[in-house]
């Protein structure tokens, strides 16, 4: 079940579960390498488990498709992302728990 938030926190937590890409705004656009599709940040769907206990995640608009931002890509523009895109990111996913974020989203803001 989708989480719904504001466009200003969307923005937030795009930038919080996506750290190997920007977000400059909720119009950027993704590729994803597994369904092939592409989407902007307004689309993709923040999900977390039941009952506040899960873990948040970002996940491909595509409804049969399961990836998540480690897949996403920026779109085609000069072939440049080609390489970087098939490197290994060495660090743990970026998963946050849900009960924490309320409490994120103030950290967040504070800073932004
Ligand atoms: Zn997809």
């Amino acid at each position: 079940m989708p989480i719904r938030l504001g466009s200003g926190d969307k923005l937030l937590i795009l930038r919080r579960l996506d750290r190997d890409r920007k977000w400059e705004s909720l119009d950027d656009k993704r590729y994803c390498r597994c369904c092939g599709a592409t989407f902007i940040g307004r689309q993709v769907d923040v999900v977390g488990g039941t009952r506040g206990s899960g873990r948040l995640r970002l996940l491909c608009p595509t409804e049969s498709c399961a990836s998540t931002s480690k897949d996403w890509v920026y779109p085609a523009r000069n072939g440049s992302d080609a390489a970087h895109s098939s490197r290994i990111h060495p660090h743990a996913p970026h998963d946050i728990h849900v009960v924490g974020l309320a409490r994120l989203l103030r950290a967040l803001r504070a800073r932004a």
